[in-house]
């Protein structure tokens, strides 16, 4: 399955955050710890988004292109800097097409969002969701794949002004009454805050002085990281990281 990060904190260059450190993003890609039954390598396109100072909306770049050879984002990944980052490397669900619209990030205003893991049943599991969906929704979903439809109707919600932890638990909650052994990862932040979930897929979490760090796995060493049980809502930001048990589905 896939594997993400989401950071805030001081400053970083995204080569610092996700490229140089031991067991980095980068290593996650061809060398993952912990797939849990979903691939061996995280080979399908990849996306970062990042926020600078003073402005709401993140910037994205999303590639096709193995995350190692894209050389390209390599050299920027230095000069680039931000306190708020979401990224994600992708390991297509077999039946979904490899294209880089379906690569997580997914945003919309001030969000980005991934989704680790798969929807059972896809699509059919997701026809009674998405039929909430309305036309603009549906042309402007990012791709074919069960983590856009999730996107979207969780996009849905926040436009609303829904609370994101609650959004985030009622997506769950949704999905699972119709597709219990999907697999619910999901990674959302607003540049303020990180919301996530652990749904059948390895979690860490490290809290530093002024800054958090979530992971699908832990990197640049072993220390200071919290692995998050099975089945908990993570809401953290750079002063507290608060852990709460989602109930059975
Ligand atoms: N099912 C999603 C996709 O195909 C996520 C894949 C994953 O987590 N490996 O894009």
């Amino acid at each position: 399955m896939c594997r993400h990060v989401g950071y805030l904190g001081p400053p970083v260059s995204l080569a610092e955050l996700l490229l140089e450190p031991e067991h980095s993003l980068l290593e996650q890609t061809w060398a993952p710890d912990d797939m849990r039954q979903g691939g061996t390598v995280n080979v399908d396109g990849f996306g970062v988004g990042w926020y600078r100072e003073g402005r709401p909306e993140p910037h994205r770049y999303r590639s096709l292109l193995p995350m190692w050879t894209d050389t390209s984002f390599a050299s920027m990944a230095a000069d680039v800097r931000s306190g708020a980052v979401l990224a994600a490397v992708r390991s297509a669900t077999v039946g979904m097409p490899v294209v880089v619209t379906a690569c997580a990030p997914f945003s919309d205003d001030q969000w980005l969002f991934s989704h680790n893991g798969r929807v059972d049943g896809w699509p059919d599991s997701l026809a009674a969701a998405a039929s909430r969906l309305d036309v603009v929704d549906l042309m402007t979903l990012d791709a074919p794949t069960d983590s856009a439809v999730l996107w979207a109707l969780l996009r849905r919600s926040l436009r609303k002004g829904r609370d994101p932890a609650e959004a985030v638990r009622e997506l769950l909650g949704e999905v699972l009454a119709e597709s219990p052994t999907s697999r619910l990862n999901f990674l959302l932040t607003d540049g303020e805050v990180l919301v996530a979930t652990t749904w059948w897929h390895s979690l860490w979490v490290r809290g530093e002085a002024g800054s958090v760090t979530v992971s699908s796995e832990p990197f640049g060493g072993t220390g200071g990281w919290e692995q998050i049980p099975d089945r908990r809502l993570v809401v953290a930001d750079t002063s507290n990281v608060t852990v709460t048990t989602l109930p059975d589905a």
